[in-house]
């Protein structure tokens, strides 16, 4: 997809308008006249006052859009719908750039697995410019995090030449290289203000976390936070009880007046059963979150108990069972998950692959072992995660392979071993160790940090049971 535009800059901040599109056109510098030409179109729209950079969001173009000489007229074909202002994040001097009356613009979207190297190889972008960029500053290294799914937009001038490329982080913030007279490249880091409104939000189960969570008016994106959070303490699925109940405080992100989505849940408690556990949300000095009660241990243990998703136990660990296919006594040394072929196997805790292959009944096999004490077999899948081999370092969670049904096995599913110190344990039983708290340099700064937060949690959730008992 490709498509023109004009670039020039403008002094003159917009009008918030509402819209949900992709896409960034970024106005640069041009030259006088046609500064002149942006001033008199947005006169007649917006208030002037502090210059800004301008960055315009619009929707999806699947036509070639000519350039036909006004900044007016391209909008009007553009049908933009959202003005908004930018920041620069970096405090670099603005450099004057090399950016022509004239860009036209290609979107790619980034595919699993692609590295900027080799987006810029099958766009046939030179290397000296990739180097370039990404060596211009502090910042620009985060080029080389693109994800997935995410858009670059590469700029060409007339002459063919690379001279942008804008990589959209997320809803708010985007990483900006423009090529300079010299042939290297200015990057910044240009970002919305966001405000993170505080919210809060009480409920009580009765049909389940997803419809009561609804009720008290969280967003899906919150009610899978709040069961993350909770996942090694509650079982959502299947211990979940009538009166159970939850209080919430979390953020909402806007910018402007405007709601660009769900942010954080910041503190939360949860009673199941009569037990209540709250837990609050700590950012350490190096930008790692996470969840943690009040005495500074984490809401996550070390393994999962589960290591798959959409499945149900089909075979518990017995060790006196018949074998359904060899119809024989054999101890069943694991669980079994029924699932369908192809679901995703997640490495139940940190560690590395010790084993990846076929080994006899059980078929395609991956061994993970956990530091010296423990280690989890997964066995039956139909393959193997792709890039990853023995001696692959796994984060909980992350996939290691998939579903299937390879070696003895009367249907897919997933057979899950835990062993602690070479000894088969129960997977659903077996006490699971603890992930390491806070760090001991950061325990009196979360101490200090989550007193205020554990105590709105005791008002929100005393609140909660005052009006319960005043609708009774
Ligand atoms: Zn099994």
């Amino acid at each position: 997809m490709r498509y023109r535009n004009d670039l020039f800059q403008s002094t003159n901040p917009p009008k918030n308008e509402t819209n949900n599109t992709q896409k960034h056109l970024f106005i640069g510098v041009a030259c006088a006249a046609l500064i002149t030409i942006s001033y008199a179109f947005f006169a007649e729209k917006f208030e002037p006052s502090a210059p800004e950079t301008i960055a315009l969001t619009i929707p999806d173009i699947t036509t070639k859009i000519e350039q036909t000489g006004g900044t007016k007229t391209l909008i009007t074909e553009l049908g933009i719908t959202e003005v908004q202002p930018l920041t620069a994040v970096n405090a670099n001097t603005p450099t004057q750039s090399m950016q022509s009356l004239s860009t036209i613009w290609q979107e790619h979207k980034v595919k699993s697995g692609e590295s900027l190297s080799a987006i810029f190889s099958s766009n046939d972008l030179n290397k000296l410019d990739l180097h370039n960029i990404v060596h211009a500053n502090d910042i620009s290294s985060q080029f080389a995090t693109i994800r997935p799914g995410k858009s670059l937009m590469i700029g060409h001038d007339i002459s063919g030449e690379l001279s942008h490329l804008i990589y959209k982080k997320n809803a708010y913030a985007e990483l900006k290289a423009t090529k300079l007279e010299d042939g290297t490249f200015k990057v910044e880091l240009l970002e919305q203000e966001v405000d993170r409104k505080i919210n809060t939000a009480t409920g009580v189960i009765h049909t389940s976390l997803f419809v009561d969570g609804k009720n008290a008016g969280l967003s899906d994106n919150i009610i899978m936070q709040l069961a993350n959070i909770f996942a090694w303490d509650i079982d959502f699925a299947l211990n979940l009880h009538e009166g159970d109940r939850f209080s919430i405080i979390y953020e909402k992100l806007y910018i402007g007046s405007k709601l660009i989505g769900p942010g954080n849940i910041i503190a939360a408690e949860f009673i199941n059963q009569g037990k209540s556990i709250k837990t609050v949300r700590y950012q350490n000095a190096e930008g790692k979150a996470s969840y943690y009660t009040s005495g500074g241990n984490s809401m996550r243990k070390a393994f999962l108990r589960t290591p798959i998703d959409f499945a149900r136990i089909s075979s518990h660990f017995n060790l006196k069972r018949k074998h359904p296919v060899l119809n024989r006594i054999r101890a069943h040394k694991g669980v079994d998950y029924a699932a369908r072929s192809g679901t995703p196997i997640k490495a139940a805790g940190d560690g590395k692959i010790t084993y990846r292959g076929r080994k006899g009944g059980y078929g395609r096999v991956v061994i993970v072992q956990h530091g010296q004490k423990y280690s989890t077999l997964y066995a039956h899948m139909s393959k193997y995660r792709k890039g990853q081999r023995v001696g692959s370092r796994v984060k909980q969670g992350q996939v290691i392979g998939y579903v299937g049904k390879s070696g003895l096995a009367s249907g897919p599913h997933l057979h899950y071993e835990f062993r602690v110190n070479g000894v088969h344990r129960n997977p659903l039983t077996v006490t699971l160790p603890n992930a390491n708290p806070i760090e001991a340099k950061y325990k009196a700064d979360f101490l200090e940090k989550s007193k205020t937060l554990f105590e709105q949690l005791e008002q929100l959730s005393s609140t909660q049971v005052a009006v319960a008992h005043i609708s009774e």
